[in-house]
C-alpha cells in the first residue's frame, strides 16, 4: 500500500524570491493554471501583504483555480492574517499559512521575543484564522534550527489552536538528512496532538541536500512535502518538485510513495518557469536539465542503442522530454493554432489569439518549423507581458566590419512613443545605449547570454539579461530569429521586472 503524499508547491511564492525572478500577476496566473494541470495538491500562490500586486495576483488565482487547493502566506499578525484571507476565501478551497521563528537566534536577534512570547503570538494569530477557515498551517520558521521540546511544546499549541497542518522548515539549509529525519520523528513521538494534523517539510538546498532531507523527512512519517518546480526559491533554492517526484517513481520498492503529479508535464512546466522567470536551468540539473538524458560517452550510447535501461533509470518521455515536434508551420491557420494553445493549457480570448495568431504568422515567415518553446515565447511576451510600461516597437540597427556601430531605436513608455539612437562598441551595445537614454533607467547591466531556443540554425535566439538597480536584482528574457531583437526585448523585459519590483517588493520570509 502506498502512502499518498501532498505535493505543495511554493515556485509562486519561495520561487519568486529567487533574486530577479518577481513575476507580474499575468505570468503568475500562467503559471497557476499550469501547476493546476500538473496535477499539485497545494499551491502558495503568494504573500498578498507584501504587496498590492501579489495580493492581486494570489486573489486572481484563487478565483480561476477549479480543483487545487490555494494557500496564501501570512506572519503572525492580524493584518496579515486579514489580507491572506482576503485574497483567497473564494478559492475553491483556501488555506491560511501562517509562520513564526522558534529557533533562540532568530528569537533573539530577529523577532526580539521571548519563548512564551512567540508561543502566544503564533495561538493569538492562529485563533484568528481559526474564525475564518478550518485549513490552517502553522511554520515554524528555523525549526532545523530550534530546541527539539520548545518546538514540540510550539507545534502542540498551535495544532490545539487550530492549526491543520505543521510545517517544519530547514529555512536556511542547514539540515543532513539523517538529522533531519531523526528530527521530524522526535516532533511526531513527542507532540502530543499531532495525529490531529499532517506534519509538512519545506527545504532549502544551500548544501545541496533538499530533496534527499525530504525524502529522509517523507521515511519518517512527513506527508507533505513542500517544492518548487526546478527548485528555485530563496538563495540556492527550494526542494525540487521533479526530483521529489521521480524519485518516487523511480525507487517505489524503498520510497513507496503515490503523488497526484501528471510526471509527463514536469518537462513542460520546467521550461515554462524558466521562460517566466529568466531562470535558466543548469545543464546538469537532475531530471530537467539539458544533460539529464543526453549520453555522451561512446560505450554509454552502445549501450543505450541496445538496451536504454543499462544507463537509464528513468525514460525521458516519462518526464515529457520527447524531441521537440513540428507541431504548426506557416499555412497553419487560426483554428489549428488555437486548438493547439489549448492543448499546451492557454485558453484565449478572440482578441489575445489574434494578437498571437499575427506574431505566429510572422515567425513562421522566418523558420519553418513552429515548436511548442516557439509558441511559448509568443505567448508569453504578447500576452503574458502586457501590462508592461516599456514597449519595443522599432529596431535597426546598423554594424559590421566597416562602421561604427548604430541603433535607432522607438519605444512606447505607457503607450508614449519616444525614439532615439546611439553608438556603442557593438549592435546589442549601440542597442542598449539607445534603451538606457530613452527610459533613463539607472540600472546596470550585470550578466548577459544567448542560447538557442531549440535545435537547428533557423532556432530563435534566446537571450537572458541580469538589471541590478539600488540592491534590487531583475532578470529579462527576450526571443527572436534575430538575437540583436532578441537582446533589446531581453533588456525592455528586465527594465521592466524591474520597474515592477520596484512598486512591488518581495518580501523575504521563510
Ligand atoms: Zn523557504
Amino acid at each position: 500500500m502506498k502512502e499518498r503524499i501532498i505535493i505543495f508547491d511554493t515556485t509562486l511564492r519561495d520561487g519568486e524570491q529567487s533574486p530577479g525572478a518577481s513575476m507580474n500577476a499575468a505570468e503568475k496566473m500562467r503559471l497557476a493554471t499550469q501547476l493546476e494541470k500538473l496535477g499539485v495538491d497545494v499551491m502558495e500562490a503568494g504573500f498578498p501583504a507584501a504587496s498590492k500586486g501579489d495580493f492581486d495576483a494570489v486573489s486572481n488565482i484563487a478565483q480561476k483555480l477549479k480543483k487545487t487547493e490555494v494557500a496564501a502566506l501570512a506572519r503572525t499578525s492580524k493584518g496579515d492574517i486579514e489580507k491572506a484571507w482576503g485574497a483567497i476565501q473564494h478559492a475553491v478551497k483556501p488555506r491560511i499559512h501562517t509562520f513564526i521563528a522558534t529557533s533562540d537566534i532568530h528569537m533573539q536577534y530577529k523577532l526580539n521575543m521571548s519563548r512564551d512570547k512567540v508561543v502566544n503570538t503564533a495561538v493569538e494569530a492562529l485563533k484568528y484564522a481559526k474564525s475564518l477557515t478550518d485549513n490552517i498551517e502553522f511554520s515554524a520558521e528555523d525549526a532545523s534550527r530550534s530546541d527539539r521540546d520548545f518546538l514540540c511544546k510550539v507545534f502542540e499549541a498551535a495544532i490545539e489552536a487550530g492549526a491543520t497542518t505543521i510545517n517544519i522548515p530547514d529555512t536556511v539549509g542547514y539540515a543532513i538528512p539523517g538529522e533531519f529525519a531523526d528530527l521530524v520523528k522526535y516532533v511526531i513521538d513527542h507532540t502530543p496532538n499531532i495525529h490531529k494534523a499532517v506534519v509538512s517539510v519545506h527545504c532549502h538546498n544551500d548544501l545541496g541536500l533538499a530533496t534527499a532531507n525530504t525524502l529522509a523527512a517523507l521515511n519518517s512519517g512527513a506527508r507533505q512535502a513542500e517544492v518548487t518546480i526546478n527548485g528555485i526559491g530563496e538563495r540556492a533554492g527550494n526542494t525540487s518538485l521533479e526530483e521529489v517526484v521521480m524519485s518516487f517513481h523511480t525507487r517505489p520498492n524503498y520510497l513507496p510513495m503515490t503523488t497526484n503529479i501528471n510526471t509527463e508535464l514536469i518537462y513542460p512546466t520546467s521550461r515554462l518557469v524558466s521562460s517566466i522567470t529568466g531562470i535558466i536551468v543548469q545543464p546538469n540539473k537532475a531530471i530537467v536539465g539539458a544533460n539529464a538524458f543526453a549520453h555522451e560517452a561512446g560505450i554509454h550510447q552502445d549501450g543505450v542503442l541496445k538496451n536504454p535501461m543499462t544507463y537509464e533509470i528513468m525514460k525521458p518521455e516519462t518526464v515529457g522530454l520527447s524531441a521537440s515536434k513540428l507541431v504548426l508551420g506557416k499555412h497553419s491557420g487560426r483554428h489549428a493554432l488555437r486548438n493547439h494553445l489549448k492543448e499546451m493549457g492557454y485558453d484565449l480570448s478572440d482578441e489575445e489569439l489574434q494578437i498571437v495568431f499575427t506574431k505566429f504568422k510572422e515567425l513562421a515567415d522566418k523558420k519553418k518549423h513552429i515548436v511548442d518553446e516557439d509558441l511559448e515565447v509568443i505567448v508569453t511576451e504578447g500576452i503574458l507581458r502586457t501590462a508592461d510600461i516599456f514597449r519595443l516597437e522599432y529596431l535597426h540597427v546598423i554594424s559590421g566590419t566597416t562602421v561604427f556601430p548604430m541603433a535607432s531605436v522607438k519605444l512606447a513608455i505607457n503607450e508614449r512613443s519616444v525614439q532615439g539612437a546611439g553608438y556603442g562598441n557593438g549592435p546589442i551595445d549601440a542597442a542598449f545605449n539607445s534603451i538606457a537614454k530613452l527610459t533613463g533607467t539607472e540600472s546596470e547591466l550585470l550578466r548577459f547570454s544567448v542560447t538557442a531556443l531549440t535545435g537547428g540554425t533557423d532556432a530563435q535566439g534566446e537571450v537572458t539579461v541580469r538589471l541590478g538597480e539600488k540592491g534590487l536584482i531583475a532578470l529579462g528574457r527576450g526571443a527572436d530569429p534575430d538575437i540583436i531583437t532578441a537582446s533589446a526585448k531581453a533588456y525592455v523585459n528586465g527594465l521592466n521586472r524591474l520597474e515592477y519590483l520596484k512598486a512591488n517588493p518581495v518580501m523575504a520570509t521563510t
